[in-house]
């Protein structure tokens, strides 16, 4: 799309350097939460940068909030087991080890991984992006950044000034924009521009004897090896570990670890896929493989690294790749990226539209880098786990279950001023502050539609207050004094309170003998009300789908208010009373 260049400057709330996940995920948050957002991208239109091919449960779940999962269903392949295999040092050829699911956890709806190319990622994005009207300016390229001095106090000044220009062999007549941006996320990838712009250091993390040359590739593959549908991993005894994801349309990705020798910088593509041949040849017998249409080869050497801040005079962001860099193989980076980018839309958007503090964006480094922090450390040992060792798949298959609450991003935990009472309350002894709220069977009772808790925490940029006051009966006046209080403090909330904070209330009664009509009038509406008497089809397990929501969450008998964040990550577990509606419109008052 050309922009009209009159010579003026421009004006936008947010302007995002880079369209990888990243950079995709934050400017459609914002577009989808009414804030004025820019992005822009130094490659042309159509060409394929990315390489992240396996989508994981917790950013499924994202993708569910936004009403995004069908696509990654229609356009990826689930990967729901996982094949060991290793290669028997005297006979030379593949045998099995136990096989079993490839993820291994309960509280997820969807317990499985998704593979699919980074370019149809980043189109089904591309184009929810263009329903909210905004589409990728390419080919940019930020060439200055200067982040006014003079402006830096007033949280409503364009303060950022960015210069962008086309690139030098470029076709387009319009050569340069001068844009005034209130902030400026840098979601432009490992040797981000905008970070060093800004002057924001990575620290280096990696040991030298982690530092293995990885050749990747996808193609189709022509073999009689049986687990060709399914993720392999096959532990060889003196090359680490080789990886098989399937992905669609009945090709593979394989990650092959290569010769420390083997220079990345000057071997040609025809040597690397004859390198990756050889070591397939020998690896894969008795099964013969033999790769058909390379669609992709590449090499890479982990990097692990994490930047020293998140941020500069809380006006430029990083985000993704541009703020932390790890090993591919436990699938993250892009997931990484886009929960960065989740985790920091919504609170630009509260920020720029004055409903909080510009103090709120310091919660951003403060749980994102301890995330990225956190991944490195197991990075490390999946590193080390890949790399050395007879007994590597047996390894890698403990940290890999061990692990996979926090592999999965279901189990991310965060600390902040967001999270100020961090041990789990009496109240709800299974709900963890900090955590995202964990998936429960529930019941609407306006129309007995089963529903999960998760379809009540739609990605639109508002707290959720979900009550569990027990039977309705018993409890009217105390939700109904409960919710008066706390809309009464929250007047001096700078936010629009009714619209910022919805409410629900999931009551203990059974749906033959209630009905939403006799619900406390604070929350009575037909979408609001629901009840613990439901059976969920989508849970990973049979006792998450039939166990109700009190029981899951250990509900206890007094009831509890449960404040879920706007990423669905829980803030605060109440009592429902007058303090609790007090401790609640505190926290909301001094974002
Ligand atoms: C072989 C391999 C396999 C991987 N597999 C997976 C996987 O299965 N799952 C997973 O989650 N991750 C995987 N990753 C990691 C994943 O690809 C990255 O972590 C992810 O792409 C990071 O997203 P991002 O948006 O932060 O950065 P990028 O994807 O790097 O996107 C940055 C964007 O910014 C643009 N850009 C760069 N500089 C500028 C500039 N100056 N101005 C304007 N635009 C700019 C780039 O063109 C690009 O479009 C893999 C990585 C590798 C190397």
């Amino acid at each position: 799309m050309e922009v009209p260049f009159d010579g003026q400057p421009e004006y936008t709330d947010v302007l995002v350097v880079g369209a990888g996940p990243s950079g995709l995920m934050c400017a459609l948050a914002l577009a989808r939460y009414g804030v004025d957002t820019m992005i822009v991208e130094r490659r042309e239109y159509g060409q394929i940068y990315g390489n992240a091919d396996v989508i994981q449960p917790g950013t499924i779940e994202l993708w569910e909030s936004l009403g995004l999962r069908e696509g990654l269903m229609r356009e990826g392949t689930p990967i729901l087991a996982y094949a060991s295999w290793s290669v028997d040092e005297d006979t030379g050829g593949l045998e099995r080890q136990p096989q079993g699911p490839n993820v291994s956890l309960r509280d997820t709806r969807y317990p499985y991984e998704i593979a699919l190319p980074i370019e149809n990622i980043e189109g089904l994005l591309r184009d929810d992006a263009a329903k909210y009207r905004l589409q990728v300016e390419q080919p940019w390229i930020p060439t200055d950044l200067v982040i006014l001095p003079e402006e830096v106090g007033k949280p409503s000044a364009h303060t950022v000034r960015v210069t962008l220009e086309r690139p030098a062999d470029s076709k387009w007549t319009q050569r340069k924009r001068t844009i005034f941006a209130k902030y400026v996320v840098g979601c432009d990838g490992a040797r981000s521009w905008v970070r060093e712009k800004v002057g924001i250091k990575l620290e280096r993390r990696e040991r030298d004897d982690q530092a293995v040359n990885w050749g990747v590739l996808t193609f189709t593959p022509e073999t009689d090896f049986p687990d060709t549908m399914v993720k392999a991993v096959i532990s060889t005894p003196d090359r680490g570990m080789i990886f098989w994801i399937p992905r669609p349309d009945g090709k593979a990705r394989l990650y092959v670890p290569l010769s420390s020798k083997v220079d990345t910088r000057t071997t040609s593509r025809t040597a690397f896929l004859d390198a990756i041949s050889n070591v397939v040849d020998h690896v894969f017998r008795p099964y013969t493989l033999k790769i058909k249409d390379c669609d992709w080869i590449s090499t890479y050497k982990v990097i692990q690294a994490v930047a020293s801040t998140f941020s500069a005079k809380n006006r430029v962001f990083i985000a993704g790749d541009a703020g932390h860099t790890h090993s591919a193989k436990t699938g993250q980076g892009a997931n990484a990226a886009m929960k960065d980018s989740f985790n920091l839309a919504w609170k630009l958007a509260f920020v720029i539209r004055g409903w909080a503090k510009p103090t709120l964006l310091v919660t951003y480094e403060a749980e994102r880098k301890k995330y990225a922090s956190d991944l490195i450390a197991i990075d490390r040992d999946i590193a080390t786990a890949i790399s050395h060792g007879r007994n590597n798949a047996r390894f890698y298959k403990k940290i890999w279950e061990e692990r996979n609450r926090f592999i999965t991003g279901v189990g991310v935990c965060y600390h902040s001023p967001l999270t100020p009472v961090e041990k789990p309350s009496p109240l709800a002894p299974r709900l963890t502050p900090g955590e995202r709220l964990p998936p429960a069977a529930v019941l609407r009772l306006s129309d007995w539609r089963p529903r999960n808790t998760h379809d009540l925490l739609k990605a639109d940029c508002t707290f959720k207050l979900i009550l569990f006051p027990g039977e309705m009966r018993y409890s009217v006046t105390m939700v109904d004094s409960f919710v008066s209080t706390l809309f009464k403090e929250l007047r001096s909330w700078t936010a629009p309170e009714r619209e910022v904070l919805k409410l629900f209330a999931i009551f203990s009664d059974l749906k033959l003998w209630s009905h939403w009509t006799d619900a406390p009038e604070s929350v009575r509406d037909p979408m609001s009300v629901y009840v613990d008497d439901s059976m969920v089809p989508d849970v990973a397990d049979m006792e998450l789908a039939t166990t109700g929501v009190y029981s899951l969450y250990d509900i206890s008998p007094e009831g509890c208010a449960v404040l879920v964040r706007p990423d669905a990550h829980i803030s605060l577990v109440t009592p429902i009373n007058v303090l609790g509606a007090q401790e609640i419109a505190r926290f909301l008052v001094r974002l």
